[in-house]
């Protein structure tokens, strides 16, 4: 920071607090992750000024030329990337791209199938609190109650009956992998297109560490800021067929000026996403993941799905006494955060939150391994098995930042 210390020291104050609040404590929350430095620099540069409206070469203001060329960096590295036939990279956030989605090809009242949120599904396919349930007609499916992995069969006996125009897959809570394939084959069955939200999974399939969707699906989005690591914004993949109607939906169907400085840091990322540092702490997280649910299992836990396949691990706390909303209060206070979540059987007890979401991005991005998740699963059960003790919670604290000490936020890429 060079000068806002001089225009407003209680802001640098802030970030300052921020930053150490990030060195000290262990960030669980799946959906966050440690950016490179120099994605925090291309987000903070002169782009942010820059206003542009409409496509490289086709521009409503002049002094583009530099920007077009950044947003053609963009298009070109993210299409090799994923191996898209197409790229929209002008989505403000995740949410936005998806509206995006269902207006470049659906009509308002139309039919949507996606996964319920209760289940793992996100607001932005058809909660009933989103913008998006009152333009379309959204109906749900769910995970199967016993294994709690998604329940293909009831996919497609719901996708004949309802006989949607959409069909979505992809979740936020949802620690296994999806069957892209077999959802795209019931889609093609009722003659539906298929969209894929993979928000969560970017930077894993952009590493290769699990399949990706892009093969098998018409549309495809996610955001930068989770396991993908390179700052806020939406993306759209898409077959060439779409490619002009998605352009239309985002611009000027849903968005006026994009945000040039995020288009750089999405062109940044996925050039540090082929890079070996990158798909090495793709690896490490998957790794991660899977260490903490085994251990989790060990102690008692009950995992939802039994396990993980991605960076997620979904613990209902029912059979331990204790809420989501308790343990992610005692853990904050022990330096450990995550956040509550619900679990598939709230969907019963409508304002229960039963569970927390572990993901395993951020600790693996500090360069973590499996001695230290160990540590950090004894920690947790410790202090979530004692809450009302200052004592053990003051004890976990301690640990905490003796591991955060030891593993600094690396920002180098
Ligand atoms: C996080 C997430 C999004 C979020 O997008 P925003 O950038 O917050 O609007 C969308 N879809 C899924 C499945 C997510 O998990």
């Amino acid at each position: 920071m060079l000068y806002l210390p001089h225009d407003d020291p209680d802001l640098a104050g802030l970030v300052k607090n921020e930053e150490d609040r990030l060195e000290t404590t262990i960030n669980l929350i799946a959906a966050e992750n440690h950016s490179p430095q120099s994605i925090l620099e291309v987000m903070g540069s002169v782009f942010n000024t820059k206003t542009i409206e409409g496509y490289p070469g086709k521009r409503f203001h002049s002094g583009c030329a530099h920007v077009d060329k950044v947003e053609n960096l963009a298009i070109t590295r993210g299409k090799s990337l994923f191996e898209a036939e197409y790229i929209n990279v002008q989505p403000h956030s995740g949410t936005s791209a998806n509206l995006a989605v269902y207006f470049s090809v659906l009509n308002v009242g139309d039919r949507i199938l996606s996964m319920s949120l209760p289940h793992g599904g996100h607001l932005s396919h058809g909660h009933k609190a989103s913008i998006t349930s009152k333009c379309f007609d959204f109906s749900h499916y769910k995970v199967n109650s016993e294994t709690e992995l998604i329940d293909y069969d009831r996919v497609r006996e719901i996708a004949h009956f309802i006989k949607p125009r959409m069909i979505v897959a992809g979740a936020s809570s949802y620690p296994r992998l999806i069957d892209y394939e077999k959802i795209s084959q019931i889609a093609r069955e009722v003659s539906a297109v298929f969209m894929a939200d993979m928000a969560h999974l970017a930077g894993l399939v952009a590493a290769k560490v699990i399949p990706s969707p892009v093969p098998h699906c018409d549309f495809v989005t996610f955001t930068c800021y989770k396991t993908m690591m390179g700052g806020r914004g939406g993306v759209i993949l898409c077959k060439e067929i779409f490619g002009k109607k998605v352009d239309q939906a985002v611009f000027p169907g849903c968005q006026g000026t994009t945000a040039v400085n995020l288009i750089a840091a999405k062109a940044l990322i996925f050039k540090l996403a082929m890079e070996e540092k990158f798909v090495s702490i793709q690896k490490k997280t998957i790794q991660n993941a899977r260490i903490m649910a085994s251990i989790l299992m060990e102690k008692g836990y009950h995992i939802i799905s039994g396990g993980t396949d991605n960076h997620q691990v979904l613990i209902d706390l029912t059979s331990k006494g204790i809420s989501g909303k308790s343990a992610e209060n005692c853990l904050e206070s022990a330096g450990i955060v995550l956040n509550r979540n619900v679990v598939p059987q709230d969907e019963k007890n409508p304002g229960r939150v039963s569970g927390i979401r572990l993901g395993s991005g951020a600790v693996s991005a500090r360069g973590m391994g499996e001695s230290q998740i160990r540590e950090i699963v004894e920690l947790m059960d410790m202090a979530m098995m004692n809450q009302a003790s200052q004592e053990v919670i003051k004890k976990v604290k301690s640990s905490v930042l003796k591991l955060c000490k030891a593993f600094p936020i690396n920002r180098s890429a």
